[in-house]
């Protein structure tokens, strides 16, 4: 199907109706702006928060070898057995699109010895992660976190630092309205004699249980309380508070303390197990009350100091949490919290001929050379088209480029708020723009 533009050109355009539609794969999604200006504000706002502790950037690969996530998410949860996105590569090898960051930000650090340079190794990460769920609101086969570990020393207040770093990040977006929820899960031993309770107090029980539960209360009694199928069990089971030695509650105390220090308002919850197993001693989760279910949970983390050793390193302790941004994002929106988005440009370029394209993309550079974020606008459209262009964009300014200014060495800048323009050397151009933007700022 062929169309004329209103400045007379002929333009092949593609009826929409011939475009094959290639949907994005199910619980996948596009974020196109100006959405995509929301997503940077998280993202920004979470490596500022982290960076003024201290935190480092540092990426992982999104695939990894499925084995990894076997020994260091653990072969009975949920997400390895069933939400795994896992392929064999070209030489037969089982790789799995990452579902969670800490068992690859471990393998990283360790794997290189950073731990050996300095310690703790204070890190953060953002990117996307994949899970085979069910999609709904909320829930996604691929959706992004952002988060931080910090490895290679084992102190209550590092516990504190973590959960006080998150509490932070969401008031620093503004998001209200959120519920922390702490607990600790003490350490192996006290693990060990809450596994055995459990295992009691889930035996009798064992009929009535469903098929995924009898098989979790052999391989992985803890597993048992995420159950959602069985949770009016969980109601009544035993509290791992109950089997904790003194140690593991003097440090759980001091967690609590710190965060009460720093103003964090914590609900001290001992049904929180998280599904992961690696967890050891502080776990958390914060809660939105805008989300219900198995959505409610923003985010959480602990400490995990059986995972260095399960991955085959030398046991290395660390506590980090990871975030959820479309999720965060979600609520930001309900609340109203997300900023506008920055106009994505400065100032607007057009020559009004297309003779005069060449001088108009120099100007265009020298701009951008004096920092500025410029559109270039050489087309055949009419001057009001573009000028309306300009105002989508946000731009404050057009600098205009016709045959008397190609002709004079000069330049029409153009308010595109207050409709006035003034007409200056090629020379001069850089230095009028930018105070005209700092004036209109
Ligand atoms: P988890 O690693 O399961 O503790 O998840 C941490 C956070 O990541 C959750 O609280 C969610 O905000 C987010 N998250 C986890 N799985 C998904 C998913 N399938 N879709 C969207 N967000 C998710």
């Amino acid at each position: 199907m062929c169309r004329t533009d209103d400045s007379g050109a002929a333009w092949a355009w593609l009826d929409w109706r011939d475009v094959p539609e290639i949907a994005p794969p199910r619980g996948t999604r596009d974020i196109l702006p100006p959405d995509s200006y929301a997503w940077r504000w998280l993202l920004d706002t979470h490596r500022s928060v982290v960076e003024s502790y201290g935190y480092q950037p540092l990426d992982t690969p999104v695939m990894e070898s499925t084995d990894l996530f076997a020994r260091g998410v653990g072969a009975d949860t949920d997400i390895v057995e069933k939400q795994m996105f896992t392929f064999s590569d070209r030489g037969g090898r089982s790789l799995t699109l990452r579902p969670e960051g800490t068992a690859g930000v471990v393998r990283a650090v360790l794997g290189k010895r950073l731990d050996q340079e300095m310690r703790p190794v204070r890190v953060h990460y953002a990117g996307p992660f994949f899970r085979a769920e069910n999609p709904q609101r909320g829930r996604y086969r691929q959706f992004a976190q952002v988060g931080v570990e910090c490895i290679g020393e084992r102190s209550p207040a590092l516990d504190a630092e973590i959960v006080e770093m998150a509490w932070r990040f969401f008031e620093r977006l503004g998001i209200t309205g959120l519920q922390l929820q702490l607990n600790t899960l003490g350490d192996r031993d006290d693990r060990a004699r809450y596994r055995e309770a459990l295992v009691n107090y889930y035996t009798p029980l064992r009929d009535d249980l469903c098929d995924d539960c009898k098989r979790r209360l052999e391989s992985n009694p803890l597993r048992l309380l995420d159950c959602k199928a069985d949770a009016r069990f969980a109601e009544k089971a035993p509290l791992i508070w109950d089997l904790l030695d003194a140690g593991s509650k003097e440090f759980f105390t001091t967690v609590a303390e710190m965060l009460e220090d720093a103003d964090v308002v914590a609900h001290i919850n001992h049904r929180i197990v998280r599904g992961l197993d690696y967890y050891t001693d502080t776990v958390f989760e914060i809660w939105h009350e805008s989300l219900h279910g198995q959505q409610n949970s923003l985010g959480g983390g602990g400490r995990y100091d059986g995972l260095a050793e399960a991955l085959g390193f030398p046991s290395t302790p660390g506590v980090g949490y990871a975030l959820g941004v479309d999720r965060s994002l979600l609520v930001a929106e309900q609340l109203g919290v997300v900023p506008p988005p920055r106009p994505s440009c400065d100032a607007l370029v057009v020559s009004v001929e297309t003779p005069q394209a060449r001088r108009a993309a120099a100007i265009a550079r020298a701009l951008r050379g004096a920092g500025l974020r410029v559109v270039l606008d050489v087309s055949d459209r009419r001057l009001d088209r573009k000028l309306r262009n300009a105002d989508k964009l946000g731009a404050p300014l057009a600098v205009i480029i016709g045959e008397d200014e190609a002709r004079d060495g000069t330049a029409t800048i153009r308010d595109l708020s207050r409709r006035a323009q003034e007409t200056v050397s090629e020379q001069a151009m850089v230095a009028v723009v930018t105070d005209a933007l700092e004036r209109l700022a």
